[in-house]
């Protein structure tokens, strides 16, 4: 078992906490504070046990100067305050003097935010890429590292596997409850299983089908990436997004588990993909060339929901069409009726998903809402989770 938070005498020590903090911000407002939240238990915990807390995050992907602007923690730091209600010292550097000093003066039970590790993705992209350098100075900043960032769990960056690597460490109780809800999935889930596909990354998920498809007893694909395989299956997919580099991988896994992949039959398509923009409800073999298809239909739903009614457990990741746009929205919302209205152990995973959960008003009737997209199905397809195996073992 790996050690947690609790294993450790926190008492005058620097916690380092590395958090998800990466939340939608718009013009410097947070739109859905929900990670924030899901961190607090973690934080609260350190506090109480008076520990100097040291919290870490990434925030979006850094690529230019300008991004810096964009993705600075500083809003993550003052709605923090507020939900703490104790002042949260920012530091807008990820190194140097005086984020150095600003620790050395903390009192127990201090909270402060670094800036954004993806700041240091600006020079060789060393966070990212787990510089060892980097992984270390960040580990002298503080005594003890508690990886309650479920969502990065399956990367190897240096500010989890690096740091990590040099300290004595631990997970917050955020990423033990992910693991404890999705070890449910994994070990001896309840059958049958349906597992739900969909939004817009279609290499990213394309790729684990595979893995997942023996775990589950059927996979139901919608969103962006159902259009890889349908131009597989041999239809026109108009202007859908498609990746076509993965058509001939989509036919093998058609063709090898005919009737466990679970298509759209039919499809909303537009010319554009905008509000207000006019509609139309399509069989898979009359899209027309100009137009794409931007949600699953109703004769699909009907579809998905025999295969989701008697399940006994149900993991679904990524949006079945464009629910940001009024006129995308139906299959997603449509589809949480139908999984919330089973008596299985529902589990949704991935930022828009969640998010969809939050806007139509579902969260509360599913069994877990998960913090990370790219790490659940990650631990479900049971590959290696670097900064998870490095936390040691009680
Ligand atoms: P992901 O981050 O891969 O889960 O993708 C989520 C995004 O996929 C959402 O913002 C949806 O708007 C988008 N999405 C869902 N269906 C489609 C589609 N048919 N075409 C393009 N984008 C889509």
């Amino acid at each position: 078992m790996k050690k947690t938070i609790k294993d450790y005498d926190l008492s005058g020590k620097k916690v380092i906490i590395r958090c998800d903090f990466n939340v939608p911000i718009e013009n410097g407002s947070i739109k859905d504070e929900s990670r924030l939240k899901a961190s607090l238990k973690t934080i609260r915990y350190a506090r109480k046990n008076n520990a100097k807390v040291i919290l870490m995050s990434h925030l979006g992907r850094v690529k230019t100067e300008e991004d810096k602007q964009k993705y600075t923690l500083k809003p993550v730091a003052e709605r923090l305050s507020v939900l703490l209600r104790k002042k949260v010292t920012f530091v807008n550097q990820t190194r140097g003097k005086e984020l150095e000093e600003a620790i050395s003066k903390m009192k127990n039970k201090d909270v402060l935010l670094i800036e954004n590790t993806r700041f240091e993705d600006l020079d060789g992209k060393k966070e990212s890429n787990n510089d060892k350098d980097l992984g270390k100075y960040w580990a002298s900043l503080g005594d003890i590292f508690i990886n309650d960032a479920f969502g990065t769990i399956h990367r190897s960056h240096a500010s989890n596997l690096g740091i990590a690597s040099n300290l004595p460490n631990g997970l917050g109780f955020l990423t033990k409850d992910e693991i404890k809800k999705l070890t449910k999935l994994t070990d001896k889930p309840k059958k049958p299983y349906t597992i739900i596909l969909g939004g817009a990354k279609v290499s990213d998920k394309i790729g684990v089908i595979s893995n997942l498809i023996n775990r589950a007893d059927y996979i139901l694909i919608g969103g962006g990436m159902a259009f890889t395989f349908l131009k597989a299956a041999g239809f026109n997919i108009g202007s859908s997004i498609c990746e076509k580099e993965k058509i001939s991988y989509c036919r093998e896994i058609l063709d090898k588990y005919p009737d466990k992949l679970i298509l759209p039959i039919d499809i909303i398509t537009a010319t554009e993909m905008k509000e207000n923009v006019k509609t139309h409800e399509r069989f898979i073999n009359e899209i027309e060339e100009d137009e794409m298809g931007l949600d699953i239909g109703p004769k699909t739903l009907e579809v998905f929901k025999q295969y989701l009614d008697d399940c006994k457990t149900i993991f679904w990741n990524g949006p079945v069409g464009c629910f940001e746009i009024q006129e995308f929205e139906n299959g997603t919302k449509k589809l949480l009726d139908i999984i919330t209205n089973t008596k299985a152990y529902t589990v949704v995973g991935g930022g828009d998903t969640a998010r969809a959960a939050v806007t139509f008003n579902y969260q509360d009737k599913i069994s877990h809402v998960s913090t990370g997209g790219g790490a659940s199905l990650a631990f479900l397809e049971g590959t290696k989770l670097p900064a998870l195996n490095i936390i040691d073992e009680k």
